[in-house]
């Protein structure tokens, strides 16, 4: 098993490519690009607060895939990324309810 890699952030559809330093994931591998996980979720109306929207976890940064294949067999080439796009199925007031709930529960105790 490997992660799915993503292509897009679930909220905003911005592309994440392999090597992306933007990408955020949780456990599930719900994708976010790092703005939307700190920034434009995070505001006065529509706290995320490191809450995955979709299961409640928080967020990492995902690893990058090397482009090299150093190891035979296990490169971007040869383990593609998924190129299934995502998209949020919550309302921004549903997550900001959701949110609320959970994120002052620490991420080990949820
Ligand atoms: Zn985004
Ligand atoms: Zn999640």
């Amino acid at each position: 098993m490997a992660l799915e890699l993503r292509p897009n952030c679930e909220f905003c559809d911005v592309g994440l490519p392999p090597n992306s330093l933007d990408a955020r994931i949780c456990t599930y591998e719900c994708t976010f690009c790092a703005d939307c996980v700190e920034h434009k979720l995070y505001c006065v109306e529509h706290k995320l607060y490191n809450v995955c929207p979709n299961c409640g976890g928080g967020f990492v940064p995902r690893p990058i895939r090397p482009a090299t294949e150093w190891r035979p067999g296990l490169s971007v080439a040869k383990r593609p990324p998924s190129t299934k796009r995502v998209h949020l199925s919550y309302s921004l007031d549903d997550i900001a309810k959701y949110s609320a709930r959970i994120r002052d529960i620490p991420p080990e105790k949820r």
